[in-house]
This record gives structure tokens, sequence and C-alpha cells, in this order.
């Protein structure tokens, strides 16, 4: 099965394999198809197979393909994935649905601003320096509790928080960490996991899988 569809269909059926395994329900687990780098067509051709939700990390990239593709198909749902500067705030407000990289105060500014201009509030994950690595984007863990607050109190509903794990390192621990961080929150959406620890991630409380090279490219 090398098409996009069946690529799809199999990580739909690990979704399904680790949320049983979990005592989950899957449609609880929104499969997102990180599309950057792919082509438009690569984009459409999974559109025809049935996936809605779709993943992109850069403005540019994503204002080059997504307008056209969204006018034939008002169905999809787009995630801005990718560390978003505060001068992308206005398009990416108007392009995207939902963004998973909300990591700072500055930004939660520029959003809501442009959100009351544009009329039009994208939900927003937290996302949370997992690893305490000094060179990746994402709010420190200590800091989690009082960014919540301050998006609770802006006008862009909160959909939950965010990580990326550390390269190299078990993902497992980290996601188990995100979930305890959110319990403590309350807060009902996470969003982890990608091609190689997506059924980990489920396992452990995901709502929001992003994979790119398994759902675009053979195994
Ligand atoms: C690229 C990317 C992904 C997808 O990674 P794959 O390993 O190709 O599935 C997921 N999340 C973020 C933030 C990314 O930048």
């Amino acid at each position: 099965m090398n098409s996009a569809a069946g690529r799809r269909q199999s990580i739909l059926e690990g979704i399904a394999s680790a949320a049983r395994l979990a005592k989950r329900d899957p449609a609880d687990v929104t499969l997102i198809a990180v599309s950057k780098t792919r082509t438009a067509e690569e984009a459409e051709a999974l559109i025809a197979a049935g996936q809605r939700d779709f993943g992109e990390s850069r403005v540019p990239e994503a204002l080059d393909k997504w307008p056209s593709l969204l006018a034939r198909h008002p169905g999809v749902t787009l995630h801005c994935i990718g560390q978003l500067q505060s001068n992308k705030a206005a398009e990416a407000v108007k392009l995207f649905d939902v963004i998973h990289s909300l990591d700072r105060p500055s930004l939660l500014q520029a959003l809501t601003r442009e959100a009351d201009k544009a009329g039009r509030s994208p939900s927003v994950y937290v996302q949370v320096n997992i690893g305490d690595e000094p060179q990746k984007g994402g709010v420190p863990i200590g800091e989690v509790e009082g960014f919540v607050a301050a998006v609770r109190s802006s006008p862009l509903p909160l959909a939950g928080l965010m990580c990326i794990p550390p390269l190299g390192l078990e993902p497992s621990p980290f996601f188990a960490l995100l979930g305890k961080i959110a319990g403590d929150h309350g807060v009902a959406g996470l969003s982890m996991g990608m091609s190689s620890d997506y059924r980990a991630a489920v396992m452990l409380g995901a709502t929001a899988i992003r994979v790119g090279t398994a759902m675009f490219e053979d195994a």
C-alpha cells in the first residue's frame, strides 16, 4: 500500500490500536498531516482520501500552498505547528484555524491584536519547552501556569499544551510529563507525537498527533 491513502489508513490503524490498549476512544485523537515541504498536489491526494487536518511550519510556504486549496476544500482545518514570529501574526490569524506554537507573551499579544482586527480567533496550544532545551521554543515548565492563565483571559480559545521532546531521547517520559502538567492546570488537549512515536503519544493521552514523514513517504 504505497499510496498516500494507504499510508494514512495504516496510521489510523496504529492510532486505533494504541487507543484500544490505553482504553481511549480513537475518535478523541486528531491526525494532523504535516504537509510542510510537500506539494499542493500531495496534500490534495490526501484530502481526496478523507484527510481533513493539515499542519504547516512556515507562514510563507503555507500562504503559497493553502489559500487555493482551502477555497476548493472548505472542510479542511489548517494547523500552524512551527515557530511563529510576531511579525507574521496577522497572516497567521487569517490563514490558520489552530496555532500549536504559542510560546511567549509577546506572541500572545500580537495574535490577540490581530485576531481582534481580523474578527477571527484561531485556537491555540501553549508550546512547552518540555526538555528544558535553551535552543528550543516553548514556555519553561515553571511558567506554564501563569501563561495558561494569560491565554485563558485572552480571546483566543485554549486548545491545550504542545511539546516536541528532545531529539535522541526516549520521548515517552516527556509525553507523560506534558500530560501531568496539563492535568495540574486543568488543560484538556495534548498536541504530541510525530511519525516515529505517535503510538506512544496516543497511549499517553495525545489528542492531536502531527505526522509528516510516515504520511508522505514509504517506510
Ligand atoms: C515536521 C514536524 C512534525 C512532523 O514530523 P515527522 O517526523 O515527519 O512526522 C511534527 N511536529 C513538528 C513541530 C514539526 O516541525
